[in-house]
């Protein structure tokens, strides 16, 4: 069954895999033929929307697409959808460290990464929406993951995302929430 991904970021395709590809037999997923489109939804699941529409648009195969990021209570909800560039230059180490300067001395810790997870097909769209609690480290720690998972200390847990083993992250993450809820649709495109 062959899937096209509207998504260029290459951890969210290798996590994707990972979690899709036990579910559904015989799945290949296929990056979308087209340019990334501009992603202006003010919402993670309008932007998921926009990249799997997109990703449909230039192949006519079921598409889905991933829009995620990391939601700061104490930071009024940033960095929120502007997650993957917060602090301008994309690169991981700039993001995490520009969120932990503005916690310094913050008692409020709470976190979540939210995963909006869309398909567009010739039947239908549908997007679906998860969150993964945690809190703020007061420094990064581990070499797993990606992204902000060196700063992220999920619920329960006295490791960041980033020290977890990548089938454990998959069990318990935004993402693995949201894209197993899909898995479901996409069987029955079958
Ligand atoms: P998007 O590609 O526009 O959806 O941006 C997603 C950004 O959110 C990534 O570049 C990361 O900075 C952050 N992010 C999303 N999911 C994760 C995760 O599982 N771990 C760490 N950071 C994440």
């Amino acid at each position: 069954m062959e899937i096209v991904v509207g998504t260029r970021n290459a951890h969210k395709i290798q996590e994707l895999t990972r979690i899709l590809e036990p579910l559904i037999p015989q799945l290949t997923l296929v990056p979308a033929p087209g340019p990334s489109p501009v992603e202006d939804g003010e919402t993670f699941s309008e932007n998921a929307l926009i990249k799997a529409r997109a990703a449909f648009a230039d192949s006519s195969l079921p598409s889905i697409a991933d829009d995620s990021g990391l939601v700061v209570d104490a930071l009024g909800g940033a960095p929120g959808i502007h997650s993957a560039r917060y602090s301008g230059t994309g690169i991981d180490e700039e993001n995490t460290a520009l969120v932990l300067s503005h916690m310094v001395g913050v008692v409020n810790r709470r976190a979540q990464f939210v995963c909006a997870a869309a398909l567009v097909h010739s039947g239908g769209e549908l997007v679906v929406e998860r969150s993964w609690e945690g809190s703020l480290a007061e420094e990064p720690s581990g070499l797993g993951g990606f992204g902000y998972d060196p700063i992220f200390v999920p619920e329960g847990h006295s490791r960041t995302a980033g020290e977890l083993r990548d089938q454990d992250k998959d069990a318990l993450s935004h993402r693995g929430q949201a894209f197993r809820a899909l898995a479901e649709h996409l069987l029955a495109l079958r």
